[in-house]
């Protein structure tokens, strides 16, 4: 594999009954890139995150993080599986644990680190988010860009090496949005390895070193944000960027 691979998916194949949902996908992150996924609703975009993550089976190809294979099950896949965080569109917070405590939640359950240290770490993640004087509150009492940036301080308590998204802004009030993209955007600027799926376009040009078009269960262009922007190759996209442009 590439030197600097982080994540790696070769030949990777996948059906939901008759519908082949992930074709022959070939995809490298390398590490500390920011590559961003769009194309239309129904291409394959969640599925493909979902399989990174093992949160779906795959029927062949290979999935490797950091140079090593995807294990199908059990502590190895649960201990591999952290290394990877995700955003969701839902930001699937604990209503009824404060803010800081769903930020220590996993460290805490799944890392076994001890409480005080755990809290601390989980401080610095939301002042880095800008939610230090938030951490008491109940996820009710704050907006939608809020939440959403808890939810990436809780991917981040984690310490994964790369951060999945997965149109994190997709459900939220426009003016939120760019809160959000801000956050993503300076993890992207301290180095996080990250995969997004997203439809913001301004995002995309200004944060991704590649973006990937996918189309019916394939990758169609993978290509520089500027490449793709100005001269997309495929009909395919020409025919997306014509719409959303
Ligand atoms: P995208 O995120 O690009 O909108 P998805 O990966 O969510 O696309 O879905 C790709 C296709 O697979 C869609 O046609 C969707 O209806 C179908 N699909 C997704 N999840 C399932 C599932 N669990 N069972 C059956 N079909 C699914
Ligand atoms: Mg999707």
């Amino acid at each position: 594999m590439a030197a600097d691979a982080l994540i790696e998916l070769r030949g990777v194949n996948k059906h939901y009954g008759k519908l082949h949902v992930l074709q022959d996908i070939d995809l490298t992150v390398g590490r500390g890139e920011v590559v961003v996924i769009i194309g239309p609703s129904g291409s394959g975009k969640s599925t493909l995150c979902r399989a990174i993550n093992r949160l779906e089976t795959i029927e062949s190809g290979t999935i490797r993080l950091d140079g090593v294979p995807l294990p199908e099950e059990g502590r190895a896949l649960a201990e591999l599986r952290a290394e990877v965080g995700m955003v969701f569109q839902s930001f699937n917070l604990f209503a009824h644990k404060t803010v800081l405590a769903n930020v220590m939640l996993a460290p805490v359950k799944v890392r076994r680190k001890k409480k005080e240290e755990a809290a601390q770490r989980a401080r610095e993640l939301l002042d880095r988010v800008g939610l230090a004087a938030h951490a008491e509150k109940y996820p009710a009492q704050l907006s939608g860009g809020q939440q959403q940036r808890v939810a990436i301080a809780r991917a981040l308590a984690m310490e994964p090496k790369a951060l999945l998204f997965d149109e994190p802004t997709s459900a939220l009030d426009p003016e939120m949005i760019n809160e959000v993209l801000e956050v993503m955007r300076q993890l992207a600027r301290d180095g996080m390895t990250m995969v997004v799926v997203t439809h913001e376009m301004g995002f995309a040009r200004s944060a991704a070193n590649r973006v990937v078009f996918m189309a019916d269960g394939r990758i169609v262009e993978d290509r520089t944000p500027e490449e793709f922007f100005t001269a997309p190759r495929s009909e395919r996209a020409k025919d997306f960027l014509s719409k959303i442009l």
